[in-house]
């Protein structure tokens, strides 16, 4: 009898224990299989083949490595893909889903679908309405601040225009540029192209945008062809490149070496080019003196946000539980915060 009662109490030891154990999976218990009470964590990403969303899908894996099985899948820029991907990670019961939306205005569909299955979902990087993510209470949405980056171009505009003179080519006290924008219904696109004309007005600047804006898709290529036909049409009346990435203004760079300006060599042909995201290929066209400024977009920031979300939401806890991080006035999205950088 004395045993019988011993093995029970052990028993319902053993439960508390677990129950009390149950926020943290990162000491399985002897016996386990080494991935046996780990959560899955279903990470579907718009493209792989964007350098600042590598950054942050290195540093989200990183973050999650030993805490969770991660699944991820590559949308390769198609929504249709993307909502396959999705559908096959709903029905393999993933314990939490981080969504980076190829098109965000089909946010609504993943909302509906990882709500009827009841798994918790961040959205990142790519915005959906608020309201899309306020219609379940098991979402929310990690970020930037779009309109920020705008606004920090345009003080970057600001400071190079007082500290070169010069920049006026032709001495009318105002600035000539020309816009590359990312896709054309993108709101962080839409936002940074409208607040860094806004934000340098703002400051004191007269702007006066050359031709028409460049929809560049972000891309690299794309933009230096648009580039070599602004430059081929307007060569000596720009003064300015604004890009809402750097991939675009990577691209721009390149069009301007290939007619010998912006070649970081002494003496040559300059003509500033801003852009977002502070990629490799920028801060090194940066530090060739190719390149003037970029916004730094911490993508490594933003993986650890993810991740540490991802690991509540599949605890059964709040997203932000026990975080640094805190909701915006919405209350259901993260700010991970820009800066600016020139290399300095
Ligand atoms: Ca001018």
């Amino acid at each position: 009898m004395k045993k019988k009662f011993l093995a029970m109490l052990m028993a319902s030891v053993m439960v508390l224990g677990l129950a009390a154990c149950g926020g943290s999976k990162d000491a399985p218990a002897e016996g386990d299989t080494a991935s046996g009470d780990l959560p899955t964590v279903g990470v579907l990403i718009y493209k792989y083949d964007d350098t600042y969303i590598s950054t942050v899908r290195n540093s989200l894996q990183a973050a999650l490595d030993g805490k969770a099985i991660v699944e991820m899948q590559d949308g390769k820029g198609d929504q249709a893909t993307q909502n396959d991907q999705l559908d096959v990670m709903i029905s393999k019961g993933v314990d939490v889903l981080c969504v980076n939306m190829v098109d965000a205005k089909a946010a609504s569909g993943v909302v509906e679908k990882a709500s009827a299955a009841g798994i918790p979902t961040i959205f990142f990087n790519r915005e959906p309405d608020t309201e899309v993510i306020k219609s379940y209470d098991k979402a929310c949405f990690i970020g930037t601040n779009a309109i920020d980056a705008g606004k920090m171009q345009g003080d970057i505009i600001k400071d190079l225009w007082d500290a070169h003179p010069e920049y006026d080519l032709n001495g009318d006290g105002k600035v000539q540029y020309v816009m590359f924008q990312g896709e054309p219904d993108n709101p962080e696109a839409i936002a940074r192209t409208q607040y860094s004309v806004e934000q340098a007005t703002a400051n004191g600047l007269t702007m006066e945008q050359v031709g028409e804006t460049q929809v560049c898709n972000w891309d690299t290529e794309t933009a230096q062809k648009a580039m070599e036909a602004m430059l081929a049409a307007n060569e000596g009346k720009i003064e300015l490149v604004i890009a809402n990435n750097d991939g675009m203004a990577i691209g721009c760079v390149a069009a301007l070496s290939n007619i010998g300006y912006n070649t970081g060599a002494e003496g040559a042909p300059f003509i500033p080019v801003i852009g977002v995201d502070a990629t490799d290929a920028a801060k090194d066209a940066i530090a060739k003196g190719q390149m003037s400024a970029t916004v730094l977009q911490d993508g490594d920031a933003m993986g650890k946000a993810i991740a540490a979300a991802a690991l509540n939401a599949a605890n059964g806890a709040e997203f932000l539980d026990g975080t640094e991080y805190t909701y915006d006035e919405t209350g259901i999205a993260v700010r991970i915060p820009y800066a600016p950088y020139t290399g300095e």
